[in-house]
């Protein structure tokens, strides 16, 4: 069982990894104990990899010159959309990167 950066589980958008890496070593720890480890970890790590599969499609956009400088300026001083987007997203991924658009509503609704 890879766990953390040697299983390739971190965000690519934000390049956190320190969730993941204690997410997969509570899941490898658990699967461990079962009968059948290996189902048992890929089965708990899939909502990750879903999320990491997301965020390399997402990738592409966030970091397009055009796109990545715009959306900076636009989140630049504003201390509220920044700590929104860590409290929901990056602390414990409510939204996955498929959902960015519901993020934005209840961002937005949030005000
Ligand atoms: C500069 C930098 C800043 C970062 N900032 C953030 C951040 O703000 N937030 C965030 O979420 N993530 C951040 N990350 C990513 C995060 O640090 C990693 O994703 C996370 O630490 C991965 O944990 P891990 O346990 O998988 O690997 P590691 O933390 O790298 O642990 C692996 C350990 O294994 C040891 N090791 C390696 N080879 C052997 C061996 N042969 N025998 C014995 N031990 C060995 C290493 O010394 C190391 O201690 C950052 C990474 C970097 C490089």
């Amino acid at each position: 069982m890879l766990v953390g950066d040697a299983g390739g589980f971190a965000d690519p958008i934000s390049g956190e990894g320190l969730y993941m890496a204690l997410q997969t070593g509570i899941y490898a720890a658990q699967a461990v104990k079962t009968q059948e480890p290996k189902r048992r970890y890929l089965q708990a790590v899939r909502p990750l990899l879903q999320i990491i599969r997301d965020g390399r499609r997402v990738q592409k956009l966030f970091y397009h010159p055009a796109v990545h400088s715009r959306l900076l300026h636009r989140v630049q001083g504003n201390s509220r959309a920044v700590r929104f987007y860590f409290d929901a997203q990056v602390d414990d991924y409510r939204y996955t990167y498929r959902q960015m658009h519901k993020l934005y509503k209840d961002y937005k609704r949030s005000r």
